[in-house]
């Protein structure tokens, strides 16, 4: 089970660079295991990485492993602690999300497609330093009703039922970032109302679910 689960860390690692959602290794990945999580290790490319490098370590920050564990490990932690829904996580500086987050904006609903976060929009967590307790303070309370956030000056984090899905999550949102981009480029975005919203999150609710 680790073992298959290490290699899945990795080849999403690597799928993340190679969608060009994270360039080089500042984004990076966890998913729940044995009580803790596993995580991609601090500063490594994901090109050559192997099941050892990958870290478990507990919430409290305990390691096992011969690697450090990502410097942003604190806020994964976090959100395990805090949402029993989230079994893997990614998080990277996607270009579209961090312009927009560099800005201090979320994704309203200017687009249906911002309900697949599991809100009417998805928004963007005050802005910490990395790697500190401050900033999963921030994450939790933007990803409150929802599993993605932007990050202030920073970029992304989502979380799904396994990592294939957060990578797919990831990628949605950051095509939702690039249209919102250039629509602030061309005017003012139209937004759904509430109303319309509920009804395509209840809709969403049931989204991809094969009888
Ligand atoms: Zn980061």
């Amino acid at each position: 089970m680790t073992a298959a689960l290490r290699q899945q860390l990795i080849e999403t690692a690597q799928a993340m660079n190679a969608s060009g959602l994270n360039q080089g290794s500042s984004g990076n990945l966890s998913v729940r295991c044995d009580e803790g999580m596993l995580i991609t290790p601090s500063g490594m490319n994901y090109a050559g990485l192997i099941d050892d490098d990958v870290v478990w370590m507990d919430y409290s920050g305990n390691c096992r492993g011969s690697r450090k564990p990502s410097s942003e490990w604190r806020f994964h932690a976090a959100i395990y602690t805090h949402r029993a829904d989230a079994q893997a996580i990614l998080h990277a500086h996607p270009v579209n999300c961090a312009a927009l987050a560099c800005l201090g904006k979320g994704i309203p609903a200017f687009h249906y497609m911002v309900a697949i976060a599991g809100g009417k929009d998805i928004r963007c967590a005050d802005y910490a330093t990395f790697g500190t307790a401050e900033l999963s303070d921030h994450v939790i309370a933007a990803l409150e009703g929802r599993k993605a956030c932007l990050m202030a000056h920073h970029g992304l984090t989502c979380f799904a039922e396994d990592l294939p899905e957060a990578l797919v999550l990831a990628i949605e949102i950051e095509q939702l970032a690039a249209v919102y981009s250039r629509i602030l480029s061309m005017g003012e975005a139209k937004i759904i109302g509430d109303a319309e919203m509920a009804k395509v999150l209840t809709k969403f609710s049931s989204y991809g679910v094969q009888d």
